[in-house]
């Protein structure tokens, strides 16, 4: 049985190419550069008060208080001022054009009008290049601002908008299929017999890929039968990305993997040493990925975090799509057969002397409803038996974490 970190080795180095496609900017949000944004002017455009007051010679007023003339105003918007002469001052809004001949701005808290009419107070002095930014101060005309690889946020989009890209290359989503398979399986209208429950794993799963930006096409329920698990199967490497969740571990009626090796499949691993999800399969055809995940309810979460994951996030052009990890202190003393890498729910919360992470009571990887109350796991290393209270343990947020409620 691999280890978690070979399976990801082994998924990385099975990555497809990635694709690019042209969205419009205000469409881009979320996702990655596939190009670099470069400065289509300097920012600013031209030397920019900071604040809403008077333009003036620092020399000017080197001896403040001291009365200088008004010889006009300058607005943002309202067109290039003429040249500030000695003697002089301009009245300036923020965001306007400094006048030549200006070397500092007074803030118009420190001015006040003369009691001779056209003449302004300036109450101290203020130093040169005080409240201006200069022409090009924060970016220059061809100068790369957007490295390619950059994941697009609102900064982001402001950028593009601040240098007229109205388009942006950005890496493609990669398509995805679902599908759920158990002959014990009805869909969420419907009333279950009493040997039956309802079909959980899709939707969660179509949810955490909707948490990275990305859809799903939901193909149904499969039964537990060679030919309908084929066909539904084929539809799916329709797509980029097939998961399936169900139909993987040891049972006779997990017949996944058959399939896939009916299908022609190359199964690159079977079976990772992670508790819960021990019967993963990962698999590729050309291009097209394949991950059967177990049916178990956390199982199918924990694995999609941990495997899927880190593929579809460097499909659509992530460098590190994994879930963040830090550092907490247990709470409670903790206790596993060691040999697998567990992922175990918890509480995390900040206190004064940083996280702590009270570890869930839950009751085995089948209990989602136990899983609603975590918003992260901490890490059971696989070669340890017992975690004590006041350790300091491994967490991997869940995607959600910082806005989970509970
Ligand atoms: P399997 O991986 O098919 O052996 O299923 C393991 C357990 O997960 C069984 O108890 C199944 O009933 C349950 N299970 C399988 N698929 C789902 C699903 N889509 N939603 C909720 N529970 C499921
Ligand atoms: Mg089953």
């Amino acid at each position: 049985m691999i280890s978690v970190e070979e399976a990801l080795g082994i998924l990385l180095s099975n990555l497809p190419e990635r694709r690019i496609e042209q969205v419009p900017f205000r469409s881009a949000l979320g996702r990655v550069l596939a190009e670099a944004i470069v400065a289509t002017s300097d920012i600013p455009p031209f030397r920019r008060s900071a604040v809403d007051g008077y333009a003036v010679h620092a020399s000017d007023v080197r001896n403040a208080p001291v009365e200088l003339v008004l010889a006009g105003e300058s607005r943002a918007g309202g067109g290039m001022p003429g040249r500030l002469g000695t003697g002089e001052t301009l009245s300036i809004m923020t965001g306007a054009p400094v006048p030549e001949g200006a070397d500092a701005v007074q803030m118009v808290e420190l001015c006040k009008p003369a009691a001779a009419g056209g003449k302004i107070v300036i109450t101290q002095p203020v130093r040169a290049h005080d409240n201006i930014a200069p022409r090009g101060s924060e970016s220059r005309e061809g100068e790369t601002v957007l490295e390619s690889g950059h994941r697009i946020g609102p900064a982001e989009i402001a950028a593009m908008a601040t240098f007229g890209y109205s388009r942006a290359a950005v890496y493609r989503k990669p398509s995805v299929a679902i599908f759920a398979t158990g002959d014990e399986l009805v869909e969420f209208d419907q009333v279950p017999r009493p040997d039956q429950i309802r079909n959980s794993n899709a939707y969660c799963l179509a949810s955490q890929l909707q948490l990275m930006g990305l859809e799903a096409d939901y193909l149904g329920i499969v039964r537990d039968d060679k030919e309908a698990l084929r066909q539904t199967m084929r539809a799916g490497l329709e797509r980029d990305v097939l998961i399936i969740t169900g139909g993987v571990s040891m049972g006779t009626y997990d017949l996944v993997q058959d399939v896939f090796q009916d299908l022609g499949l190359e199964i690159l691993f079977s079976k990772v040493a992670i508790k819960p999800g021990k019967p993963t399969v990962f698999a590729r055809r050309g291009n097209n990925l394949i991950f059967g995940l177990p049916g178990n309810p956390i199982s199918a979460l924990i694995t999609f975090e941990c495997f899927v994951r880190p593929v579809l996030g460097r499909l659509c052009g992530m460098a590190h799509p994994e879930l963040p990890r830090m550092k907490g202190e247990l709470l409670a003393d903790m206790k596993q057969s060691p040999g697998r890498t567990a992922f175990l729910p918890a509480w995390v919360t900040w206190e004064d002397d940083g996280w702590k992470v009270d570890p869930l009571l839950w009751k085995s990887s089948a209990d989602i409803i136990g899983f609603t109350r975590a918003n992260a796991t901490f890490i059971f290393p696989k070669n340890r038996d017992f975690l004590g209270k006041g350790e300091i343990v491994e967490l991997m947020l869940l995607p959600d974490f910082f806005v989970r409620q509970r």
